[in-house]
Order: structure tokens, then sequence, then C-alpha cells
């Protein structure tokens, strides 16, 4: 059984003030609806220079912190960069790798995701690896083929075992941030396509266990949709994800994700 999985992406916004206060209301909004944490897993992916004040405010609240990229080297002389070290050192749990604004802007290659991908296991951070094709790709029906190549780059001596721990977003280029959402069967195709890809190197007891999250376009009204699909397993939401009343409606996209007796302390994702 899968663990459904929904991470918020904040990408380059906020300040600390707007940055504690979302926290705040998200932590509220999650008890007062009776979030079930064993029902579902909820992060917020931010930027580096709020991570320890989430930390402080979501601690035991069920709601994980994330960041949106690290650095494979545990320290050195890399003038502007993160590491898993440095993340692991302030309990963050997860870290986005690979997202395609990465890829592009910083040119950010498979190869490095799969270092990133390694040193975030090894300091028990959990890795949301980001693959997807661009529109032109698509078109030309070449989509399944790109995703692939991306995806076995991105998983370059990745064990089995990190390969259980690892999630894997599939985000198609020309649904993020367009207001532009694949449609159910695209999504699921990809994702199921995905996951005999993680069969085909890992065999189908991997596969069965690795979380796929879709990322695109992700709100309140799409996500019972998405989530239906018997491949997607979580979401990777950006913009709807920057407002917390939005942020909770997609957390509960399932009524029976929300319970009476409210439980505090989250944690065992391995159900
Ligand atoms: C993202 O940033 O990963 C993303 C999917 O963005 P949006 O939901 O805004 O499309």
């Amino acid at each position: 059984m899968r663990k459904p999985f929904i991470a918020g992406n904040w990408k380059m916004n906020k300040v600390v003030e707007q940055a504690t206060s979302y926290a705040d209301t998200l932590t509220e909004l999650v008890k007062k609806e009776g979030i079930d944490h064993d029902k579902v897993d909820i992060a917020i992916c931010a930027p580096y220079l709020f991570l320890s004040a989430l930390k402080v405010i979501f601690l035991l609240r069920g709601i994980d912190v994330g960041a949106q990229n690290l650095h494979y080297e545990d320290e050195g002389a890399f003038t502007g960069e993160i590491s898993a070290k440095m993340l692991h050192d302030i309990r963050v749990e997860c870290c986005i790798i690979g997202h395609s604004e990465r890829r592009k802007y910083n040119g950010e290659t498979s190869e490095e995701c799969a270092k990133k991908v390694k040193a975030a296991i090894m300091y028990d951070i959990r890795p949301i690896l980001c693959v997807g094709e661009t529109l032109e790709e698509r078109e030309s029906g070449n989509h399944l083929e790109v995703v692939k190549k991306m995806l076995l780059e991105s998983l370059h001596n990745v064990t089995g075992a990190e390969m259980v721990k690892t999630v894997v977003a599939y985000e198609p280029l020309w649904a993020i941030g367009t207001g532009k959402t694949a449609t159910t069967e695209q999504a699921q195709e990809m994702a199921a396509y995905i996951r005999s890809v993680i069969a085909e190197k890992y065999g189908k007891d991997v596969a069965d266990r690795v979380i796929i999250q879709y990322g695109g376009s992700v709100k309140s009204s799409n996500i019972k949709e998405l989530m239906e699909q018997e491949d997607i397993d979580g979401a990777l939401v950006g913009g709807a994800s920057l407002d917390p009343e939005e942020f909770i409606k997609i957390i509960k996209y399932d009524p029976d994700i929300v319970c009476k007796n409210v439980k505090m302390i989250p944690i065992n994702r391995n159900k």
C-alpha cells in the first residue's frame, strides 16, 4: 500500500514573515480539518532561508519540511551551495531534485541529479526526483523515450533499497505554471510507464513501493481525479501551494483523509 504524498513547492516566493504566517495558518488548518497523518504525507518545499523557521512551527504537526535543491558534496569550495549534510543537520525531511526550472535555468544534468539522489538518501532526506517532457517532445511522440532516458540517467548507481525511498515526480514542462494540466489519461499513462521502467531496472517489488507524484497546475478542482489514477500516489504542487486555504483543500482531496481523532504525531511512511 503506497501512502499518498502531497508536497508544495513554493519556488522563489515569500519573505520570512509571510512564510511563518503561512506555516501557522497551515498548521491550524491541518488540525482544524482533522487531517489523518496515517493517510497522507504532507510537505512544504521552501527556499533555504525559511527552512529552520518552518521546522520549528511544523515540529510534531505532521508537516514535513523540504528544500528545493541540494549539493551532493558534504562541504567544500562550492560558493552559494547547500549540502545534504547541512539540510540533515536542521532535520529537513525531503528535497526536490532536478526540477525542470533548475535543469533549464541552472543547467542541472541528470548525472548530477543521480549524485544528489544518493546524497539525499545517505542523509535520510527523501528525494523528490522530477522528470518530464517538453511540449515539442510530446507532440513529436517522443515523450515516453525522453522521460525514460531522463529517469534512468537520474537514477545512475541508485540501488533498489535507495529507489524505494525515492519519490518520482512526473512533471510535464508544458503543464508547469501554465494552468494547463495533463489529462488524467496522460498523467496515468506516464506514471504507469515510469513504474514499468523502474520495474525493469529494480524488479516489480521495488516498483510497486515507489511513490509517483504528478505535478503541473494541480489545484483543488483537479486533484481528486488525478489521485484516483492507479499509478499516481501524490502531487507536487507549485502555484496552488502558495495559499494555505487552497493547499489544505488539495491535501484533503478525499474525505477519507479526514479523521475525528486528530493525531499530532505523524510519521510512518512505509505502510
Ligand atoms: C512545480 O513547481 O513543480 C509545479 C508543478 O508548478 P505548478 O503547480 O504551478 O504548475
